[in-house]
């Protein structure tokens, strides 16, 4: 029997071919598995997929099969493979964080984001590679080796979900979760040459999402078309009594919104979009800027007004956020002790067992960040960096809200100064935390923020960015389907 091959078939085309009963749940889990195959063999194995189960992929489908009946109405994944980060919980497929500490570790409990894509019809085929804990921008920190970019097998997929990323672009999956924290769906969405969106602060449940900084984390969505993203985030959205920090806000539909105007020669009608200079340095890779010119050039041709606007604290994002993160992640991964998650050392004295564990659970990058962490949060220093760090965060939210509330609909930047880079070339860790340089501001300000392929430079995908105000995430997909559509083939090259 020969496997059909779906690598390419969006899951909105996937999801109506198994709903109308021309393709059955097992035959597109099948696809998947044979994908992920071919993706992983061989000496240059793209690394993306930390743990997967076959026969409970084969299982979840044929249970699909049965419960969707003859009239189909599987929902709106009906049967659609996806992939998932490893710090986002499942059940039945370990939940590790691609850290050894976790090594081994099932959660009891799934994450609501995972439900409500169940509901849909979709079946988790994987968990996915990424940065140790979530901390880093290129899938190297993890404890399992680094994942390879489909694109350039000598590349980073980015990261810290480059797994989820590289997964959608070798065509295992249609679908993929991520998380965001700083740019971890954005960076490796535009590395891969796919779609990344992260939702507004609040807008997607975190419950279930292993806690790195919690005032930052958001789970977001991968896929290779706006549409497909889009979707999965309208599914995932909305109030969840389980998180006190998501959002009643209503979701609504966001793509009967862009749908509807799918027709119209000028779509972006009456939008105006900002450009900040902030986003467009001086030292900018020349062949990034030209991609974003020509993109801001098409999104006027659809309509919209473009202005240059300021956002003046864009230089602080980085030494913020690399207080405020760490600070978080110092307190959130307290817990990681040996007592109640995963390995343990074999120390007979307690706290021998809790420095045993800890020094050998957590890789080097983690380690810094909890050091850094918890020496910002010292007495004596709490005021000087932690503090400081929260007031100047305050500003960088001003300054979204100013440009926002002046009119201004959405901002069009580079998602990413450079494209992927060799795996191994970038060894000193204040350099990596400057491929954040243009997402880790919309993290801190909580407002969303979506990645899109806009072209190549050198055979290597870029990423413009869309962001919007706080909620505005119907704005900023219509903006990128827009975009997306009048780009056309010209965003792959
Ligand atoms: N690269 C950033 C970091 O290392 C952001 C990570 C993220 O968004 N999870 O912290």
């Amino acid at each position: 029997m020969t496997i059909p091959d779906f690598s390419r078939l969006s899951a909105t085309a996937l999801a109506a071919k198994i709903d109308g009963g021309n393709v059955s749940p097992l035959e597109a889990v099948d696809a998947s598995i044979a994908r992920a195959k071919e993706a992983a063999a061989g000496r240059d194995g793209l690394n993306l997929l930390l743990w997967t189960d076959n026969d409970l992929a084969r299982r979840d489908a044929a249970a699909l099969t049965e419960g969707m009946g003859k009239a189909g109405n599987g929902g709106r994944l009906a049967g659609v493979p996806i992939a998932v980060k490893d710090n986002i919980a499942t059940l039945g497929l370990p939940t590790t964080c691609a850290s050894k500490i976790l090594a081994g570790y099932v959660s009891p409990y799934e994450a609501t984001a995972i439900t409500r894509l169940r509901e849909e019809g979709a079946i988790v085929i994987a968990k996915t590679n990424m940065d140790e804990f979530a901390m880093g921008s290129s899938t190297e920190n993890s404890a399992y080796g680094p994942a390879r970019n489909p694109i350039d097998l000598r590349r980073v997929t980015g990261g810290s979900s480059g797994g989820s990323a590289g997964a959608v672009a070798a065509g295992i999956v249609p679908v993929a979760l991520g998380s965001e924290t700083g740019g971890s769906v954005r960076q490796p969405a535009a590395f891969c040459g796919i779609v990344g969106v992260k939702p507004t602060y609040g807008r997607v449940s975190r419950f279930g999402l292993v806690a790195f900084a919690s005032s930052l984390d958001q789970i977001g969505t991968f896929a290779r078309s706006v549409d497909d993203a889009a979707l999965a985030m309208e599914i995932i959205a909305g109030l969840d009594p389980k998180d006190s920090t998501s959002s009643a806000h209503e979701v609504g539909s966001y793509r009967d919104q862009y749908l509807s105007l799918a027709s119209s020669p000028m779509p972006l009608d009456g939008m105006t979009i900002g450009v900040p200079k902030e986003y467009f340095p001086e030292n900018l890779d020349q062949g990034i800027r030209a991609l974003c010119e020509r993109s801001i050039d098409t999104l006027k041709s659809l309509g919209a007004k473009v202005i240059d606007v300021e956002l003046p604290h864009t230089s602080l994002a980085i030494p913020v956020y690399y207080i405020v993160a760490p600070a978080e992640a110092s307190s959130n991964l307290a817990r990681f002790d040996g007592v109640r998650y995963g390995m343990r050392a074999e120390s007979a004295a307690l706290r021998d067992m809790y420095a045993e564990t800890r020094s050998k659970g957590f890789g080097p990058e983690v380690t810094r960040r909890i050091l850094l962490g918890t020496y910002v949060l010292s007495a004596g220093y709490y005021d000087a960096y932690y503090k400081k760090a929260q007031a100047v965060r305050s500003l960088i939210t001003q300054d979204f809200r100013d440009v926002f509330g002046r009119g201004i609909d959405a901002l069009f930047t580079p998602t990413t100064p450079t494209t992927a880079f060799a795996i191994g070339s970038v060894s000193d860790p204040y350099e990596m935390y400057l491929s954040d340089i243009f997402t880790a501001t919309s993290n801190l300000a909580g407002v969303p923020a979506m990645s899109l392929p806009i072209g190549r430079v050198a055979g290597l995908p870029v990423g413009g960015q869309i962001i919007a105000s706080h909620f505005g995430e119907a704005t900023m997909f219509r903006v990128a389907y827009a975009l997306e559509a009048a780009l056309g083939g010209e965003a792959h090259q």
